[in-house]
């Protein structure tokens, strides 16, 4: 939709989202000197924020806790001169060369480019014991969380590619993995499903559903869960409780302007980051269902930056010819 107001300011580069993608899109930015202005969402720091130890970000041997690690990209993205400003875009409007961007559904800023990152959320059941103990047993991905679990028994929730997937991972670190089922068969490619039909460690729960995460007020000592057909209970003594039932892209702004895939992603050109509208690149978890780590994220920020700032001299060079013909 368009937005007829008025824009209060205009900036070179404006950056949506404060997780990995979006603070190496302002470090790099900065440092070209695109002076970029970075609304943080209304969670700063993004999914991070919501783990505890990351031990696979490269340069942190001993690892770091996620909200101290998404602290440092702040001040790291700061030191170069990004203005990090605390707000949410609630609108866009794409539709001319200028690009233009609500925020906090009141301030209108106008932007010669804009970078999004404004991640993906998992999916949770919704349970009060899920919450609880969310990064205390609880956690939304596997190869982040899975190696706190090794050698121990472990639960994962869903029947989907993901599932699968992050099942046959955890089953090699973990001592075994039951994967809990709600219908009696997989949604998973049966590449993925046979996959983990093939792995000894991995029990199938069919039609079983998630009652409750038990703890003993620290972590995760078990979970409660129900046949959907019987209605019989039973718990299982497992130490993590994984769910995987599917992430949504924070892209409901942008519906309407930039091409999506089926699920709601961002599509982004091969190699690139360069969405179908001129000036406006996609960045980390919103364009990527596939890795969907933070230094994934963090390479395609860096990519973002620098496809951003090549436009932009593209945009000068292109000014200061239409200045020396109308010179002449
Ligand atoms: P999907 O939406 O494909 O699957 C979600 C799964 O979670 C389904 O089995 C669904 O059950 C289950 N589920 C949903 N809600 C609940 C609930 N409340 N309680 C219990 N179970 C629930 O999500 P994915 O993340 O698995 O995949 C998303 C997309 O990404 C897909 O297109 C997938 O193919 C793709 N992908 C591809 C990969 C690859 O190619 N390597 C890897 C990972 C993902 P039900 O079936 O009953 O609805």
């Amino acid at each position: 939709m368009k937005i007829t107001k008025e824009s209060t300011e205009h900036v070179k580069c404006l950056i949506i989202g404060s997780g990995p993608a979006g603070y190496t899109a302002a470090i790099y930015a900065a440092r070209a000197d695109l002076k970029p202005v970075l609304y943080t969402g209304i969670e700063p720091g993004g999914q991070l924020t919501q783990t505890t130890d990351v031990e696979n970000f490269p340069g942190y041997p001993n690892g770091i806790l996620g909200p101290d690690m998404m602290d440092e990209f702040k001040e790291q993205a700061e030191r170069f001169g990004t203005q990090v400003r605390f707000g949410y875009a609630s609108k866009v409007d794409f539709s001319d060369d200028v690009h233009k961007v609500e925020i906090d559904g009141s301030t209108v800023i106008s932007a010669d480019s804009v970078i999004i990152a404004t991640g993906a959320s998992a999916k949770w059941l919704g349970l009060p014991s899920e919450d609880k103990y969310s990064g205390f047993g609880v956690s939304a991905c596997a190869v982040c969380d899975g190696f706190f679990y090794k050698g121990q028994e472990v639960a994962i929730v869903g029947a989907g590619d993901t599932a699968a997937e992050e099942a046959t991972y955890l089953a090699k670190i973990c001592s075994k993995v039951h994967m809990l089922v709600r219908r009696d068969e997989f949604r998973a490619s049966k590449t993925m499903e046979n996959r983990v039909l093939n792995t000894a460690n991995i029990e199938i729960h069919y039609h079983t559903e998630t009652k409750e995460v038990l703890g003993d007020g620290q972590v995760v000592t078990g979970v409660k869960v129900f046949n959907n057909q019987t209605m019989e209970e039973k718990v299982l003594d497992v130490t993590g409780f994984f769910v995987a039932i599917g992430h949504k892209p924070n892209t409901d702004i942008f519906k309407g302007f930039l091409e999506m895939d089926a699920n709601g992603y961002i599509i982004t050109q091969p190699d690139s980051t360069a969405t179908n509208i001129k000036g406006v690149f996609a960045s980390g978890d919103v364009q990527d269902s596939v890795y969907r780590q933070a230094v994934t994220a963090a390479g395609t920020g860096c990519m973002a930056a620098l496809e951003a700032e090549r436009y932009l001299a593209g945009i000068e060079q292109y000014e200061q010819s239409e200045q020396t013909q109308s010179a002449v």
